[in-house]
């Protein structure tokens, strides 16, 4: 079989190891796994939205309102912004998928920093397109504009908080960025972790709100994270409206379940268990920093659910990873990005007890 010549530049997403697959090769049982490798909320789906999802059991039969008029209305009401403004999609993941069908082909090029998002380059070489990087993994603005005045790419990506390494880049360079590029380049702004950042200082908080002036920025956002809700894949878009009807001509109908739109809109009205999460991990980060600085290596400050280690030639990152993953504990590996580190969700007090104590038997 000839496949599609662009799939040769794609290496395939590799997801965080799933519990099963721990209990399967090394016969832990699954209550002693500890999976801090996907940045999923660790104290997991809040009460009301599981009560929801249960209440609409007996609707899997119904395909779900295609407008997801409830949901936008939520998002409208929660960002100050017109349902003509929303795109919903099967996680912001979706929705970066409508962008680069919508943007993208084999002439054009995207731009994005030196570690970031991996699907935004799964995405872009699906369509053929370039994939332009800066320098540095930090969104430096610099570096950004050197490349767009050299490049002129379709799309640039400005992930802010940055996954996988965490770090921020301030409202004020994010806006920087946007006031110089020109409307034949759209800016992404992944917002995926913002819930995270705003709590943390209000120099990085961004909102959909304050980007709807320009016609080429897009805000993305997720319930897979500070919600609660990955397992149900919710995400939305947020920009003006010429810019989201061009990407609903990309959209399959129905692209979230009937139960994941219930949750979703649940999920949006339940600001409490957002702000019960965001305590529990500024509570819980600081030991990670502390267990850092003890262990004598770097981590960068984080803005996120996560916190990135960093190596340096203290350690193998390769290595360290395996070996909890032999102990049932599961963080992610930075070696596919370059790096000579790993991320580690931030987990509950009694997951990072675990984490804690087989990193230290590990490393000594
Ligand atoms: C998790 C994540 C997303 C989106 O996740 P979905 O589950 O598809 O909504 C988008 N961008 C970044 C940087 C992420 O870490």
């Amino acid at each position: 079989m000839k496949f599609n010549k662009v799939l040769e530049g794609i290496q395939t997403y590799e997801a965080g190891k799933p519990i099963e697959l721990v209990v399967r090769e090394f016969g832990i049982a699954p209550e002693n796994v500890v999976k801090l490798a996907s940045n999923e909320n660790p104290i997991g789906t809040s009460p009301k939205v599981a009560e929801v999802i249960r209440a609409n059991a007996d609707k899997a039969h119904l395909y779900p309102d295609d407008s997801m008029f409830e949901l936008k209305a939520a998002l409208s009401g929660k960002f100050d912004v017109g349902d003509e403004n929303i795109i919903i999609g099967a996680g912001s993941d979706q929705v970066l998928e409508f962008i680069s069908r919508a943007l993208l082909d084999e002439k054009s090029s995207v731009l994005m920093s030196a570690v970031t998002f991996a699907m935004y380059e799964i995405y872009a070489k699906q369509m053929g397109a370039k994939i332009v990087r800066t320098a540095s993994w930090e969104h430096r603005y610099d570096e950004f504009m050197e490349a767009y005045h050299m490049h002129k790419p379709k799309i640039i990506y400005i992930c802010t908080p940055n996954n996988p390494t965490g770090d921020a880049t301030s409202r004020e360079e994010v806006l920087e960025i946007i006031e110089e590029v020109g409307n034949d380049t759209l800016i992404v702004v992944d917002g995926a972790y913002m819930e995270y950042a705003s709590a943390k200082d209000d120099k990085y908080a961004i909102t959909p709100k304050e980007l709807l002036g320009y016609e080429n920025v897009i805000y993305l956002g997720t319930f897979s994270k500070a919600y609660g809700l990955g397992g149900m894949r919710v995400g939305y878009g947020i920009a003006q409206p010429e810019l989201i009807k061009a990407l609903y001509k990309m959209r399959p109908p129905f692209n979230i379940s009937t139960l994941s739109l219930a949750a979703a809109i649940e999920a949006a009205k339940d600001e409490a268990f957002v702000a019960k999460s965001i305590a529990l991990h500024q509570e819980q980060i600081k030991r990670y920093e502390d267990f850092a600085k003890e262990h004598g290596f770097e981590y960068i400050d984080s803005y996120t659910n996560f916190i990135t280690y960093l190596f340096g030639d203290t350690l193998d990152s390769t290595e360290v990873s395996d070996a909890l993953l032999r102990r049932g504990v599961i963080i992610r590996n930075l070696a596919s990005y370059g790096m000579n580190g790993v991320r580690i969700t931030i987990g509950t007090a009694a997951q990072n007890d675990v984490l804690f104590k087989h990193f230290s038997e590990v490393i000594s």
